[in-house]
This record gives structure tokens, C-alpha cells and sequence, in this order.
């Protein structure tokens, strides 16, 4: 996920493809350092999902920049789970086949060739 300076930060794909749901529990009113609940919008129960992900096309609204040129995640260091556990390695250049895919959405090679 999309920290100025490495790989993910000239693409962000993944942050404009896929639909970020998580535990309320992570928010910031229940965890210091969790994400600002304002950037989330209620699923079901305690599910929240970052806003913008499931929109038409995706884009989580916590995304700055342009995809495929220069991107980065304006709460890095208070992203959700998901986000900390996807594709953990592309940053150093390795990708995974979910972090393919989404490149190939956004037009941009994978990382694993
Ligand atoms: S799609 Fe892969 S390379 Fe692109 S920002 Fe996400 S994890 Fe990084
Ligand atoms: S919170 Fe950050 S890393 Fe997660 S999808 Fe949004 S912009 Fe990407």
C-alpha cells in the first residue's frame, strides 16, 4: 500500500480496486491511533469499510495523488488491517496475484514477472 518512495508509491492500484472492510474496533473512537472514523462508512453490525472503495470505480478516499504516477495514503501509519497486510513484500518490488490484478485494472505490469 502506497508509501511515497517505494514501488507502491507510483502506483497505488490496489487503494482504486478493491472494497476495504474492517472491525470498528480499529476505528480512531475506540483505538488511539486507528483510522478516523470519518473516513469510514457503516456495512453491517461492526463492519466498517473505507470510504470511496466501493464506489463506481473504486477509490478509497484516503488515497492522494494519481494513481500509476505518484500516490500516498494520507493515514499510513493509521491505515486498517487489510491495508497493512496486503501485499506485503510489493513495496521492495515482490508482488502477490492480488496485487497483480490490480496493477493489470490499472494498466501497469505485475510486479511478478
Ligand atoms: S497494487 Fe501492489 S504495487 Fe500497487 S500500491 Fe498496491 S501493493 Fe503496491
Ligand atoms: S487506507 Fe490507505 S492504504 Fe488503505 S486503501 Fe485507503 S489509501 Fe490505500
Amino acid at each position: 500500500m502506497p508509501e511515497a518512495g517505494d514501488v507502491c508509491g507510483t502506483c497505488g492500484a490496489c487503494c482504486a480496486s478493491l472494497i476495504v472492510d474492517f472491525h470498528a474496533s480499529c476505528l480512531a473512537s475506540r483505538d488511539e491511533g486507528g483510522v478516523p472514523d470519518a473516513l469510514t462508512v457503516p456495512v453491517i453490525g461492526n463492519i466498517v469499510r473505507m470510504r470511496g472503495t466501493d464506489a463506481a470505480p473504486p477509490r478509497c478516499c484516503a488515497l492522494d495523488g494519481e494513481v500509476g504516477v505518484a500516490v500516498r495514503c494520507t493515514i499510513y501509519e493509521q491505515r486498517p488491517g487489510p491495508c497493512r497486510d496486503f501485499a506485503p513484500y510489493a513495496a521492495l518490488g515482490i508482488g502477490d496475484p492480488g496485487c497483480d490484478d490490480a496493477r493489470r485494472r490499472h494498466g501497469m505490469p505485475p510486479l511478478s514477472v
